[in-house]
């Protein structure tokens, strides 16, 4: 309570949102799915351009894009719809980067943050990186609800309600994924969240333990992860999980355009399993409802466009190309144009069964850029190069290979690094442990090596051949 007449001047997380003006914005998960949820295109397109509008006068003020834009000639007034967006040059986490090397720690983008927050808290979350340092988003109290509250209609639409159980072996740490599902289950759905972390805070067995004793019947999760708890319940506590009756399993299934991993997934938990794709920059990117027939965009929060993967054109409906996302309500940290490199492509515009118009993408199809994700870190192929180089007798190439590795029911994404030694090295002792430690030192991650003869990798390397060389091969998604 407050006390009469004295005024507090410390900045307040729950005065600093107008609760009412932020719901009738964006509306709290059951009204969402009654009324916006079944909007019309047009409805939609209308909002969006609002939104945008607003937005667009948030950019001017932000000394990243206000440059940005200066430099290809635009002035402010010169956007005058929703239509004129690609006008806009786009960017991508490259520019971010560059912004807060040069504007340390958090970069133009994330304006003068120590005046900011004599006003309003803030909270910073990181990408899961491992090359450099992390990109810090800072979230203002708006955009931080809007974290949960985009987890929470994606929730609502698969089935959860209140009183349900939510397990999330997700770490609330600096990723933002157990984040958004305890808020979301917390703050809006009524749901017990059971912010039981990974593996590394709570084992696997405890996990299922805690899961049998509190009834977890939801479960939000890594899906290479839930393999393992069903091997785990299977071997260890004789348990049979489908025996939980659970409602359904929400993950990130990635490039799974087969099914044959979500049915696996199924099989072992006798549930269905719903795919969403968010990032650390976007927040909720897209989702499936109940029907599994694409990916429905969070059309009223993001407005996302699919252009060419090397001319950044807009591609038309059915084409592959890279998402470009414009988060319409980010005020802090606002984000413009920007070029996931994560590829997709729109699958129907169309009225789904579920009732909503909300657009659909087959799924994530994979990165455009050379950045694959093992086990939730983000790795650049090209980040092994000085571990590579590191040791004279290697020839300097090398091939990333990832791998989905099945062993007994458990589905394990794995990395092999083959590199080339040259032929007059003169011996390969401790060579394979010396990259295999700088490695592990410099991307954070367990690495294999397996060292090859010089040449070995001439079609992928293509030294002293036409074309660039590439350094991964992705073959989690190949079918077997
Ligand atoms: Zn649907």
């Amino acid at each position: 309570m407050l006390e009469v007449g004295v005024q507090s001047s410390l900045p307040n997380y729950h005065r600093s949102i107008d609760w009412d003006a932020f719901y009738r914005r964006y509306p709290v998960p059951d009204v969402f799915e009654r009324t916006r949820w079944r909007w019309s295109a047009d409805e939609m397109r209308a909002f969006q351009n609002e939104q945008f509008l607003d937005l667009v006068k948030t950019g001017w003020k932000n000394e990243f894009y206000r440059r940005r834009w200066s430099e290809v000639g635009l002035e402010p007034g010169d956007i005058k719809s929703i239509d004129d967006i690609t006008k806009i040059p786009t960017f991508d986490s490259s520019d971010i980067k560059k912004d807060q090397e040069e504007n340390p720690p958090f970069g133009l983008i994330n304006g003068p943050v120590h005046a900011l927050m004599q006003a309003s808290p803030m909270k910073v979350q990181t990408s899961g990186g491992t090359t450099g340092k992390p990109r810090p988003t800072l979230y203002a109290p708006l955009e931080w609800e809007m974290n949960g509250l985009t987890m929470a209609r994606v929730l609502y639409i698969c089935g959860v309600r209140p009183g349900d159980r939510i397990q999330i072996p997700h770490t609330c740490s600096l990723g933002n994924a157990g984040w958004c599902a305890y808020k979301a289950a917390h703050d809006y759905l009524g749901a017990l969240p059971i912010t039981s972390g990974t593996g590394a805070v709570t084992s696997s067995r405890r996990q299922i333990e805690l899961a049998m004793d509190w009834q977890t019947n939801v479960w939000y999760v890594r899906p290479e992860y839930s393999t393992q708890l069903a091997k785990v319940a299977r071997d260890e506590l004789n348990f049979d999980l489908r025996e939980l009756k659970t409602k359904f399993l929400g993950c990130g299934l990635g490039p799974d355009t087969e099914n044959t991993f979500r049915n696996q997934i199924e099989e072992l938990w006798g549930c269905p399993v719903y795919d969403m794709y968010g990032t650390h920059e976007m927040g909720m990117g897209s989702f499936e409802c109940q029907h599994k027939n694409g990916m429905h965009f969070m059309e009223d929060c993001t407005y996302f466009e699919i252009v060419g993967v090397d001319d950044g054109k807009p591609m038309p409906n059915g084409e592959v190309g890279n998402m470009v996302c414009t988060i319409l309500h980010r005020r802090q940290q606002p984000m413009i144009r920007f070029n996931l490199r994560d590829l997709t492509r729109i699958v129907s515009t169309g009225r789904c069964e579920c009732g909503s118009c909300f657009r659909r993408m087959q799924k994530m199809l994979g990165r455009s850029d050379t950045m694959v994700r093992i086990r939730g870190v983000s790795i650049w192929p090209q980040a092994c190069l000085p571990a590579i180089k590191s040791d004279p007798r290697t020839t300097g190439e090398w091939l990333c290979i990832a791998d989905r590795v099945v062993r007994d029911g458990v589905v394990r994404d794995e990395m092999t690094v083959q590199v080339e030694v040259r032929n007059d090295a003169g011996g390969w002792d401790g060579l394979k442990e010396h990259i295999e430690k700088r490695l592990h030192s410099d991307l954070g991650l367990k690495i294999a090596i397996e060292l090859v003869e010089e040449d070995a990798l001439i079609q992928w390397s293509n030294r002293g051949r036409e074309g660039k060389p590439h350094r991964i091969l992705d073959r989690r998604f190949e079918k077997k």
